[in-house]
């Protein structure tokens, strides 16, 4: 049988192949409807452009586009013909999409018309064959060459370990590394969600968010394809725009920032979340007030997961109020046929509710870090877990909690300070919107805390009176020698903050 994950999706097609699959919610032309019958013809023709090629096997195919169906479509086409799908951040200027194509060696770069000069002369330098356009607004030579090839394609043939795609990670914590995700990772994983998340007749999702990362390209593509289910599609985030569609649909996922945006509008009411089903939370840590105050305002409880480029998936709080309660602030219980342990740095087990290293393993988890053997190497123990990076703890009904990076780990004074506690205690205090807590530089301690705070619009902060109040609640060594205070924090466009800055930023404070 063949493993590829595009027939595994496309035999979840529904019967009814005129049935809307994707209606757009904004866009040029919006409100257009594609059938099933529609998203298979495309995709086979595509397919056979590619095809058409004669491309070796696994090609990587670089994609730099805006979001639109047909970026979708061209997602799965590289998939029914076999080639590796390379999505990258449309934000990423030259410097960046320079790294990107050296160090992938694409056969084939789709980019848009307006940067196809900047972008053709990088990628033919780097000695890419074929440059493509394809703009949001259906134009450009990809699928005006497509026009001229057959609506049927038979799908390349392809075992479960072979790779379907290579995602950069967010960047967060250093450069970007293309980990390797074969079609086995990817379908598992989709099949898992597909039953903890209790996809059902009936669902429609709302896509909103980017597509050139894990939680939008394959947690919500994914999980709406696999249940043949309508997904309502739009190119941008405007919180009014997504408001004024939750009355036709039936699952929502965002980043964290998208829940605050939609928190500001008056509109959010439990009326008009009457017909949704379940919200899902990931990519960043959800505030416990956000959690909350989306409780109250539309009676429905967010569903936090955790997961990341390297594993897709690991772990999620429950659908089912059988199986527990959606506990804010935890990202829930790894999910079936996740394995997932905490570790010191010794590589020791560690008991219950004791923070460590996370690590994981699992049908999901990548291959390693493409043409990074000694990254990939460092980042495996020796029994064959993957280590995440990620520090958190897993309490005794089984909860895991993320309380910071271990690349974020303050060490003062031989003391381990974990970021996302303090900010915690911040957080709670009146008046203060977000925090970040890092660690910089210090001639005695080695490193000292620091936190850069953001108050709620109006609200007054003074960084001293933060500092006397966290003296009454937690160790001295927890508390910032230094607390500013700002309008905003440093984020990257998947809402995550870029703490990297932060640190650069206040590097010279003690030195
Ligand atoms: P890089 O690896 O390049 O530094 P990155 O880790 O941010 O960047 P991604 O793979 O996009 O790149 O993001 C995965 C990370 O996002 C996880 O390791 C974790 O730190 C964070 N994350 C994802 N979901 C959650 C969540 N629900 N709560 C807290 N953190 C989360
Ligand atoms: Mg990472």
């Amino acid at each position: 049988t063949n493993a590829n994950l595009f027939c595994a999706l496309r035999a979840a097609f529904p019967a009814d192949l005129a049935a809307t699959a994707i209606e757009t919610g904004d866009g040029p032309g919006a409100p257009l409807h594609y059938s099933w019958a529609d998203l298979d013809a495309a995709t086979a023709r595509i397919a056979n452009l590619l095809d058409s090629l004669a491309l070796p096997p696994s090609s990587r195919v670089a994609v730099q586009v805006d979001k639109s169906v047909e970026a979708l479509m061209l997602y799965l086409a590289v998939l029914r013909a076999g080639h590796v799908f390379l999505p990258l951040n449309t934000a990423y200027q030259a410097s960046e999409i320079e790294y990107f194509i050296g160090n992938a060696e694409p056969a084939v770069v789709v980019t848009t018309t307006k940067n196809f000069t900047w972008v053709s002369r990088i990628a033919f330098t780097a000695g890419v064959t074929h440059v493509f356009t394809l703009n949001d607004d259906r134009t450009g030579t990809l699928l005006e060459r497509a026009a001229f090839h057959g609506d049927t394609q038979t799908p390349a043939v392809r075992g479960a370990d072979e790779l379907a795609a290579i995602l950069y990670t967010s960047g967060t914590t250093g450069r970007s590394k293309g980990a390797m995700l074969s079609h086995g990772n990817l379908l598992s994983n989709a099949q898992v969600l597909k039953g903890y998340w209790g996809w059902q007749q009936g669902d429609v999702l709302i896509h909103a968010l980017p597509i050139f990362h894990v939680h939008g390209l394959f947690v919500a593509s994914h999980g709406a394809l696999l249940n043949g289910s309508k997904m309502i599609w739009f190119a941008k985030y405007d919180p009014k725009a997504v408001l004024a569609r939750f009355g036709e649909g039936t699952v929502f996922m965002g980043v964290p920032t998208l829940y605050v945006r939609l928190l500001a509008e008056p509109g959010l009411t439990p009326e008009a979340c009457a017909r949704m089903r379940l919200f899902i939370s990931g990519s960043a840590p959800l505030l416990l007030e956000t959690f909350k105050d989306w409780q109250t305002r539309t009676g429905h409880t967010i569903l936090e997961r955790y997961g990341m480029s390297e594993t897709v998936m690991l772990t999620s709080n429950p659908y089912r109020a059988e199986d527990g309660q959606r506990r804010g602030g935890t990202v829930g219980f790894p999910l079936p046929g996740v394995g997932l342990r905490v570790q010191d740095d010794a590589g020791q087990p560690l008991p219950t509710g004791e923070i460590g290293g996370i690590q994981v393993r699992g049908p999901n988890v990548f291959a390693g870090y493409w043409r990074m053997p000694e990254k990939t190497q460092e980042e495996f123990t020796a029994d064959g877990w993957f280590k995440t990076g990620d520090v958190g703890r897993v309490d005794a009904d089984g909860y895991v909690t993320i309380v910071g990076r271990s690349k974020d780990l303050v060490i003062t004074g031989g003391y381990n300070v974990y970021p996302a506690e303090v900010e915690g205690f911040i957080n709670d205090m009146p008046g203060v919107a977000e925090s970040a807590v890092i660690g910089v530089p210090h001639p005695d301690f080695g490193e000292a805390v620091v936190a850069v705070v953001v108050a709620k619009p109006g609200a007054p902060l003074d960084g001293s009176a933060i500092s006397a109040t966290l003296k009454g609640q937690i160790a001295n060594f927890k508390v910032p020698k230094a607390v500013f205070v700002a309008t905003e924090l440093p984020r990257n466009t998947m809402g995550k903050v870029q703490k990297n800055l932060l640190r650069e930023q206040h590097k010279a404070l003690f030195a």
